[in-house]
């Protein structure tokens, strides 16, 4: 059994930080959630926030330690996808995706590294995907704000990694959550067909990676990309 934490993971009223909500919560941990509507899983605490308003940031982790302690375990899961070719993407389509998905994870784990500096602990990951590296037709402003994600997890991990923090970045690739099944199914076939796993994956699995990156047995990484993506990405 790995030391029990306080973990907040944005965007845990659906999807991904969901399910990552409920490992947690599985594994004996204290856990927050943000949201913007909705609720976390039971036995989670729910507060409110959005991830381009760094006062409402503020606000939430204020109550979360409040409530359960200082946070040790930052998951930064909350995105948004606007996909549209490059020729007929508005500069508000790029920099909205960029301010939820790159400043947004900034600002929470600007939030974050306070208390962990004092404890000479925490683990922040950040939930990127395939596309960061291995880029996507149509999503020049999704694959750009979570290639960033990496920068921020190795400069990290370069600056705080001496005070016991780290900072790792997890890759998914198709899991099967609100975000996908927006997708048309031509792109669903098409995605599913270059999957060498055959199959989307379920958000626990992504859950579980993560939780795995928090735990004890996982103190001596960082800095590092972890693909759960049915090796569509062929490591990357
Ligand atoms: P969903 O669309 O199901 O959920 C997105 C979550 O992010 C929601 O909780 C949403 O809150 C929250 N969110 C969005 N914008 C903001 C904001 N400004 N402030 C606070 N919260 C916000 O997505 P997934 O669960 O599929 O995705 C979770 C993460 O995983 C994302 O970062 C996504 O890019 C990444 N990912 C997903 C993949 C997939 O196949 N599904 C693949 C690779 C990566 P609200 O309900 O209020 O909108």
């Amino acid at each position: 059994m790995t030391t029990a934490r306080t973990v907040l993971i944005t965007g845990g009223n659906r999807g991904i930080g969901y399910s990552l909500a409920e490992e947690f919560i599985a594994q004996g941990h204290r856990v927050a959630v943000t949201a913007r509507s909705g609720e976390g899983p039971e036995g989670s605490l729910t507060v409110l926030a959005d991830v381009t308003d760094a006062a409402s940031i503020d606000r939430a982790f204020t109550e979360v330690e409040a409530a359960l302690g200082p946070v040790e375990v930052l998951v930064a899961n909350a995105g948004v996808t606007k996909d549209t070719l490059l020729l007929r993407m508005t500069e508000d389509d790029f920099t909205s995706v960029i301010d939820t998905n790159l400043s947004g994870s900034f600002r929470v784990i600007k939030r974050a590294s306070k208390g962990m500096l004092k404890a000479r602990f925490g683990r922040i990951i950040l939930i990127s995907s395939v596309v960061g590296l291995y880029g996507s037709a149509g999503q020049v402003n999704y694959a750009a704000s979570k290639a960033g994600l990496v920068g921020i997890a190795r400069s990290i991990t370069r600056e705080l990694g001496s005070r016991g923090i780290t900072a790792n970045v997890v890759a998914p690739g198709f899991i099967e959550t609100d975000m996908t099944a927006a997708l048309p199914e031509a792109t669903q076939t098409e995605y599913l067909k270059s999957i060498p796993a055959g199959r989307f994956a379920t958000p626990t699995e992504v859950a579980r990676v993560v939780a795995w990156l928090a735990s004890d047995d996982a103190g001596y990484i960082s800095g590092a990309v972890i693909p759960v993506d049915g090796g569509l990405g062929m490591g990357h």
